[in-house]
């Protein structure tokens, strides 16, 4: 390679987008220079997404592109969870690839660039058997004001439509000494607004002699001066317990918004997905947070269409919906992967009937969501300024609770308001956002 430009694309979910920022720190600081376009790069990075095939298919879709002429001279890594999965089985399928390497890898990437750089043809990271996390003193962050924080990497569960635990190998929990001077560091260069990263963030564990559960850890970061949200994602139910409530309760640094996954309102079909909680133990939690002092934001995931999911274990996730409320939801056909338990199960759901019941929960959904935002109308929401639509003259905001709420402020005098946080009236709701009117000075 002669200068060392490179190009990375990011694929799914914000592990991958926060992994990048690191894998792109620890380029620049080994000499490299990111370039916009993969055309014009020497190295072209891939950071692959496996969850569901939809997303697999997407990086051999951009390597084909390559294939030929147009990728001559140039050197393609493919990393992350794809990476994982498919080891040097991806040498076979894309000949021009040079790096496959899986996230349990990252902390060996300058090794394995010097291998690329002296001529390897082909260098692989693909070992889960690590302790350590990718923990860089080089994360390149592109967002002045708003930082991603991993505190555990991996996951120990095994629901048998997921592919994670192969692809991210075991828990590691990062020490709270090192998660508490990264989010000091943040605070002090000006960032306000942090979120605690991992597959599964409840089940934290400060390997260190502290020995802080994660709502400790949640409470700390939040009482960092400087730090005015923190925001965690993703909690599993079966590990989610009461006192992370009673720290959003106890400390308005906490964004009130919790993002529980459900996958299915069926305890049967909660059974066959080996998730280690029934609807009434789920439940439970919804309970802890609708009696919160604050008002608790909720949102989840869910799955349609897992193999033996009956019309009845489909009306139950519908009736659940209406029950809990949800502020907001992803909704995901299930798509089988390789490795996972559900691939051998019998009763497979057609493509058809999964594309009807998402249809049918996501309209439900809008109905849900249209009906919660209203009730938001005249009430005063503090926002933090994510940037500006000129084409509507608005301002683009987040609420605590993570919705969307952009708004006009007439005494704004050409002022950027990006990164502050404003006080707003919400004068109108649609289903995805609120609309606005900032009502104070900047906070
Ligand atoms: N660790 C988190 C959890 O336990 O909820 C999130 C894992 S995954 C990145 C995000 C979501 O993708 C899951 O909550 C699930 O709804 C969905 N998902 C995972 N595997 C899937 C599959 N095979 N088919 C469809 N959706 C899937
Ligand atoms: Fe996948 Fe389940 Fe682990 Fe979440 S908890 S990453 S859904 S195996």
């Amino acid at each position: 390679m002669t200068d060392k430009t490179f190009y990375i694309e990011t694929f799914g979910c914000q592990m991958n987008a926060h992994d990048s920022e690191k894998v792109i720190g620890t380029l620049v600081h080994s000499g490299y220079t990111q370039v916009e376009s993969a055309e014009s790069a020497e190295l072209v990075v891939y950071n692959t997404c496996s969850i569901r095939d939809k997303a697999e298919q997407k990086v051999f879709h951009r390597l084909d592109q390559f294939k030929r002429a147009a990728g001559k001279g140039k050197v393609f890594a493919v990393i992350g969870c794809v990476a994982q999965q498919e080891g040097e089985r991806i040498f076979e399928k894309a000949p021009h690839v040079s790096l496959v390497a899986g996230s349990a890898s990252y902390t060996k990437l300058p090794e394995m660039l010097v291998q690329l750089e002296a001529g390897a043809r082909r260098v692989t990271g693909l070992s889960l058997d690590t302790e350590e996390t990718f923990d860089t003193p080089f994360t390149r962050r592109d967002n002045p004001h708003r930082a991603y924080i991993t505190i555990i990497e991996g996951c120990d569960k095994s629901c048998a439509y997921c592919v994670v635990p192969f692809t991210r190998g075991p828990e590691r929990s990062r020490t709270s000494e090192s998660v508490m001077r990264e989010a000091t560091e943040l605070a002090q260069a000006g960032y306000t607004d942090v979120q605690l990263l991992g597959q599964n963030v409840n089940s934290y564990r400060d390997p260190s002699p502290a020995g802080w559960d994660f709502a400790t850890l949640l409470d700390r970061v939040g009482r960092i001066p400087g730090i005015r949200r923190v925001r965690f994602t993703t909690s599993h139910p079966r590990d989610f317990v009461k006192e992370i409530i009673d720290a959003i309760d106890d400390n308005p640094a906490l964004c009130n918004h919790v993002h529980l996954p459900v996958q299915s309102g069926s305890s049967r079909v909660l059974s066959r997905m080996q998730r280690l909680y029934t609807r009434d133990e789920y439940m439970r939690r919804i309970e802890w947070m609708k009696n919160a002092r604050r008002n608790i934001a909720i949102t989840t995931d869910i799955i349609v269409g897992f193999p033996g999911e009956t019309e009845q274990d489909f009306q139950a996730t519908l009736d659940l919906l209406e029950q809990v409320e949800y502020d907001s939801l992803f909704s995901f056909k299930y798509s089988p992967r390789p490795n996972t338990a559900a691939l051998a199960m019998e009763d497979k759901v057609s493509e058809e009937e999964k594309t009807r019941r998402i249809m049918i929960v996501n309209e439900k959904q809008r109905a849900i969501q249209i009906r919660r935002n209203s009730e938001l109308i005249g009430t005063i929401e503090e926002v933090m300024v994510e940037g500006r639509n000129e084409a509507l003259g608005q301002w683009i905001g987040r609420t605590s609770q993570n919705r969307t709420l952009n708004f006009t402020r007439l005494d704004s005098d050409g002022e950027s308001l990006t990164g502050k946080y404003v006080p707003v009236r919400v004068t109108r709701a649609g289903p995805n956002s609120l609309v606005g009117e900032g009502v104070m000075s900047v906070v």
